[in-house]
């Protein structure tokens, strides 16, 4: 018999809690469950209690919890080689960048292992390849937690303890084209936007928004680089959430839900934006296990028609959600099942009852109770999270 590693299935909830307090760095502020297993759109806790999951490991597990395809594809590789460097090839690497590049419909690909190391690189190869210093981002952004991500992330609370940081940035309102046309100067390398901003309260521009911001980064030469790190595979009912503008940047980050609940990150650019030798690396970036797992979580969307059905379900969800009857309902916005529901008051009541009751949703921006649940998501788990939030 295999001896079980990582669990002995016998500490309970309480023990959990006292654990992390005692050897955890007290960053998080927990939801007061611990999460055990899942399937599909339901997670059960360590005590048996079952929840849909509109949180979805915030935008993660797009095709789902323990998906099979990729469960397999991660069992299949684990047996095979888990990690090499990348002063090899492996098949399964170049399988997954040519998936990303025909799905995002750009040239090259660099891999790293989350969203905020794709910023990096994005941040690092507008700088080589322009020979310019600064960044315009928007206000309300959010692209990391590491000092050039940090950078180009807007809140205050995020950056103030860090200062100082890359200093070359200009923030302009979201979904201003005239601001930054305004804000570009000679010494800007990129003006980098997320297509729907996700932290940042789920902010949808107007449709000609991101076309303006693309006509005057050609006219200045200024690089465009998207932030689809939350927005990608299929979130907002489209592979990209460019495709809804019909734009195309210059280069795009990925993460989240890129690697069906693996760790992994990636930009993808234009073909004659790239890294020369040696300019940028990453010791586990495009490892084996990583590309295996987001290539059965591309196959699972590709064969479950999860983009469609994040479209279809999106327009349902919120088409209920906007039937709600709460007097504190401010607006209901978002794209596909990257919903956001405004309220003129503090969501966290509202999103303990509903954990009470079963749900699991995430609140954002203080007052935008953030709904993205994966795509496999079912009418009658819609219908139930919509009479939770209405009774709550
Ligand atoms: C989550 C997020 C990031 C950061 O990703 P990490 O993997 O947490 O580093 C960057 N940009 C956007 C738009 C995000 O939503």
């Amino acid at each position: 018999m295999t001896e079980n590693i990582i669990s002995k299935l016998t500490i309970d909830y309480g023990s959990i809690v006292k654990k992390d307090a005692q050897y955890v760095m007290q960053t998080y502020t927990r939801q007061p469950i611990s999460l055990d297993n899942g399937s599909g759109s339901v997670v059960f806790d360590t005590n048996g209690r079952e929840y849909v999951d509109c949180v979805a490991g915030v935008a993660v597990n797009n095709v789902g919890h323990c998906h099979p395809h990729v469960v397999n594809a991660i069992k299949q590789q684990v047996e095979r080689l888990i990690h090499v460097s990348n002063l090899y090839y492996t098949e399964v690497q170049v399988n997954l960048a040519e998936q990303l590049v025909s799905l995002s419909n750009m040239d090259n690909v660099f891999f790293c292992n989350s969203g905020t190391e794709a910023i990096e690189a994005a941040m690092k190869l507008a700088r080589v390849t322009t020979k310019k210093t600064d960044f315009v981002a928007a206000e309300n952004s959010f692209h990391g937690r590491t000092m050039g991500a940090l950078s180009v992330t807007h809140k205050e609370m995020y950056r103030t303890p860090f200062e100082p940081l890359i200093r070359d940035v200009t923030f302009v309102p979201y979904n201003d084209a005239d601001a930054i046309a305004n804000a570009i100067t000679e010494s800007t390398a990129a003006v980098i936007l997320e297509p729907i901003q996700g932290e940042g309260g789920i902010n949808v521009p107007s449709d000609n928004y991101l076309k303006a911001v693309r006509e005057i980064c050609d006219d200045t030469d200024t690089l465009l680089i998207f932030d689809e790190v939350q927005t990608g595979f299929g979130r907002t009912g489209k592979w990209f959430c460019k495709e809804h503008f019909d734009v195309k940047p210059d280069v795009m980050t990925m993460a989240k839900s890129l690697g069906g609940g693996f760790p992994m990150g990636a930009i993808t650019t234009r073909d004659d934006i790239s890294f020369g030798k040696s300019e940028h690396a990453s010791t586990f970036g495009g490892s084996p296990l990583a590309c295996a797992a987001s290539l059965g979580a591309i196959k699972a969307i590709r064969e479950e028609k999860l983009v469609e059905r994040s479209k279809k379900m999106g327009e349902y969800f919120k088409k209920c959600l906007e039937n709600i009857k709460r007097g504190d309902v401010v607006e209901v916005r978002g794209m596909g099942l990257m919903i956001g529901v405004e309220l003129n008051t503090n969501c966290t009541d509202i999103v303990n009852y509903a954990r009470e009751h079963g749900v699991l949703l995430n609140c954002t921006s203080d007052s935008v109770i953030r709904i993205a649940p994966p795509l496999v998501i079912t009418k009658e788990q819609i219908d139930t999270v919509v009479n939770v939030i209405e009774q709550a």
